[in-house]
């Protein structure tokens, strides 16, 4: 029987290829999963098309800087951008497509005398993944920033399928449209960004700022980031109250430095991450009645 996978590869002509948490997930933890990486926006397209026909499960993957792999071999299939990672400054106007890393974005505007996103120094995310979770720090959120997104519409009944362009559609964005991590829906090829006038120095300035301020609470060990969201108190603060700071599951545990992060201290699988994450959960939900919402994303 010929593998789905190898079929679809045959057919659209992408590359795609079994990776492993260390590769495609910044916890380094859990099984694999089969990634394919589409090269260009048509070549994306008609990827997620065939998916959809043939009916496979799919997921997109940006820098997986919030994506728990399961352990084993993934039934779902992912779609990494990656290779879409063009930025186009023409005056203040930035157009970066959607597998664009946030650092890269911010090198770019730096060399043409435009910031803005200096405050996500240190989140190792595409501009994709950053707008499925609105991503932000520092009282800032990446929405403040974005004027337009191109999405690929996946359910448009009255869409041609044959063309590409009737199926992205552009949508303006306005920051209240975006809640706290809660993004935009739909699959993000590209986005306009207003960046402001702002000199290299005072850029890499506020950047390493930014970012001393982050490795001054948060740890370097392979992370997640914030396992759960935060709500009027902080989700550290409470996991902290719980005791729960450097309990260990396996190789999975929560950091010393600060109880919001799941680490990898060595072999962890996704298995010991969820299992310690249902634990604070547990615990803060038995000891304040509160029920934290994950932040991560689990590819089954
Ligand atoms: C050290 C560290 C620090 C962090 N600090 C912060 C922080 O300060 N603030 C914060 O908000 N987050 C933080 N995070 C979490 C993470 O970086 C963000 O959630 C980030 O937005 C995820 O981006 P990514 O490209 O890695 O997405 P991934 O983890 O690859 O994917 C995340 C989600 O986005 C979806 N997605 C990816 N690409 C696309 C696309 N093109 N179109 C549509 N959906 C897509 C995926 O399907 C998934 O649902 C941190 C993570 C780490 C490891």
């Amino acid at each position: 029987m010929v593998d789905i996978k190898e079929y679809i590869k045959s057919q659209t002509g992408v590359y795609g290829a079994w990776k492993s948490a260390k590769e495609i997930s910044t916890f380094k933890g859990g099984g694999q999963a089969f990634v394919f990486y589409p090269q260009s926006v048509e070549k994306a397209v008609e990827l997620i098309d065939v998916l959809g026909e043939e009916n496979v499960d799919f997921s997109m993957l940006g820098n997986g800087s919030n994506t728990l792999v399961c352990d084993g071999n993934c039934r779902q299939v992912l779609v990494c951008l990656k290779g879409l990672c063009g930025v186009k400054i023409d005056g203040e106007k930035v157009v970066c497509e959607g597998g664009a890393s946030v650092a890269k974005i911010t090198f770019e505007g730096r060399k043409r005398g435009l910031g803005g996103l200096e405050f996500l120094s240190g989140v190792p995310c595409t501009l994709g993944g950053a707008l499925k979770m609105n991503a932000g720090a520092f009282s800032s959120q990446i929405g403040d920033y974005v004027t337009k997104i191109d999405i690929l519409n996946i359910d448009c009944a009255n869409c041609d399928k044959n063309r590409t362009q009737n199926r992205i559609r552009e949508i303006s964005v306005n920051s209240k449209d975006l809640a706290y991590r809660k993004g935009v829906d739909g699959i993000v090829l590209k986005a306009e960004l207003k960046l402001a006038k702002k000199s290299g120095e005072q850029s890499v300035n506020e950047a390493r700022e930014y970012l001393r301020k982050r490795q001054e609470k948060q740890p370097s060990l392979p992370s997640l980031g914030s396992v759960f969201k935060n709500g009027k108190i902080p989700s550290g603060k409470l996991i902290d109250d719980c005791g729960l700071k450097g309990v260990k599951i396996g190789g999975a545990q929560v950091s010393q430095k600060h109880a919001n992060f799941i680490v990898n201290v060595g072999g962890a699988s996704a298995k010991d991450y969820l299992t310690l994450a249902s634990l604070c959960k547990k615990e803060v939900f038995e000891k304040f009645g509160i029920l934290l919402e994950e932040e991560f994303v689990t590819i089954e």
